[in-house]
């Protein structure tokens, strides 16, 4: 049996995963939580051949990173999957800024953390935690290969017009101001998985895909690559998001500056933490968004139609970038599970070969479903995420 151990790590806190390769199965997943803080926290999942979890969760003291990964060896001790039996061939990353230099999965030397430090200016909350991370994994586990998947990796395909910015040519190039993309991981899996499911060749389908979740993103995919995507140089750019805007003019940044004296601080946390759909209405999730708009909740129904008008807006565009659409596929927190979301979003493109099947809509079911009519040109699809496993798949890949 062949384990990957995959690592999603944060400032104070890291997310965790033992995936058995053979049969793609996780083994266990956790997080530890408020690294740093008075009370920390780790939950440790186990998961067992029926796919349900036996939970064990424990509050206690982790000072920094390398002493989460002491309490995660001590979780899987106590509780099992026993790491002797299943030793990770290989640690998978996940990294969230790969900048324009790397594209694929890479195994980590000193030179390729050192690069991966150096494009903390382009992820500042992000990468710095990715490393610390790796650093603790690395003093863990220090016989085993180490990988770095990036979240930007998937978009290095991007034609220079798609990722280019028309800004003072000079400035974009000193400052490395372009459109990188996020949420690679997600969009490259389920692509991958839509055409496998369909028994069609990546190569000769034209996608689109959704994934939205907390954060969001739209990518259009033409024989297996990324040709545009809606995140730009930070996950800010592009769909209505929980509390980010997404597009906006930017303008409204000077605007604000000199009408309310808003500094760059200040403007930051505005546009990332307290706007979206949260801004509009006062809600993040998109359950008591829905509820509240069906309610007659008037800044819920408002915040509802502006998510929808730009998930429209976006499609269009990638409708026509791409020429020929053969798929349209949902994914992520809501992509996966509001059904409401999804026929707002495609409701009127009958003329555009877009036809939903509403009970299809309607069903819930964990796989990958068809949720178009039979008769609709473009298949539109719901595909469960799965960026663990698609890290574990690379890391595997790279090794
Ligand atoms: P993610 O970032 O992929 O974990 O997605 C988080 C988002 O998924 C939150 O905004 C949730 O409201 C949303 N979500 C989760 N379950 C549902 C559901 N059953 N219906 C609508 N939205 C959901």
């Amino acid at each position: 049996m062949t384990a990957v151990l995959v690592i999603n790590s944060g400032s104070s806190s890291f997310k965790y995963q033992l995936i058995e390769m053979d049969a793609e199965t996780t083994l266990a997943r956790g997080l530890v939580e408020s690294i740093g803080a008075d009370e920390s926290h780790i939950v440790h999942d186990v998961i067992d051949d029926d796919g349900a979890a036996e939970s064990f969760e424990q509050t206690t003291q982790i000072p920094d990173h390398t002493a989460g990964f002491t309490a995660m060896l001590d979780a899987f001790a106590d509780h099992g999957p026993s790491l002797a039996q299943h030793p990770p061939v290989a640690i998978g990353h996940r990294v969230v800024h790969g900048g324009a230099r790397f594209f694929e999965p890479t195994v980590i030397t000193n030179l390729v953390k050192i690069n991966i430090q150096d494009l903390s200016e382009l992820a500042p909350l992000h990468n710095p935690a990715n490393v610390e991370g790796i650093t603790a994994a690395q003093q863990t586990f220090g016989d085993v290969p180490h990988v770095a998947v990036f979240d930007t990796a998937f978009h290095q395909t991007l034609p220079p017009e798609a990722f280019t910015y028309a800004l003072d040519a000079d400035t974009a190039k000193r400052h490395r101001v372009r459109k990188y993309g996020f949420h690679g991981t997600s969009h490259k899996f389920v692509s991958e998985e839509a055409a496998r499911f369909l028994d069609r060749d990546n190569a000769a389908l034209n996608q689109i895909v959704l994934h939205l979740g907390n954060g969001a993103s739209m990518t259009a995919v033409r024989g297996g690559e990324s040709i545009d995507t809606s995140m730009g140089l930070t996950p800010l750019e592009g769909l209505v998001m929980g509390t980010r805007t997404g597009d906006i003019d930017p303008a409204v940044v000077f605007h604000l500056h000199r009408r309310a004296d808003m500094g760059v601080a200040e403007l930051d946390e505005l546009f990332n933490t307290k706007s979206g759909i949260y801004g509009l209405s006062g809600l993040q999730d998109m359950r008591d968004l829905t509820e509240q708009a069906n309610a007659g909740n008037e800044a819920a129904r408002t915040a509802l139609d502006v998510y929808v008008h730009r998930l429209k807006q976006y499609l269009g565009g990638y409708v026509f970038q791409l020429g020929r659409v053969d798929t349209i596929a949902f994914t992520a927190g809501i992509g996966e599970n509001s059904a409401q979301v999804r026929a707002e979003t495609l409701a009127g493109l009958e003329n555009f070969g877009v036809k939903m099947d509403a009970a299809r809509n309607e069903r819930r079911s964990r796989g990958i479903r068809v949720i178009s009519a039979d008769d609709s040109t473009v298949t539109v699809l719901v595909v469960p995420t799965n960026e663990e496993l698609e890290i574990a798949r690379q890391t595997l890949s790279a090794v």
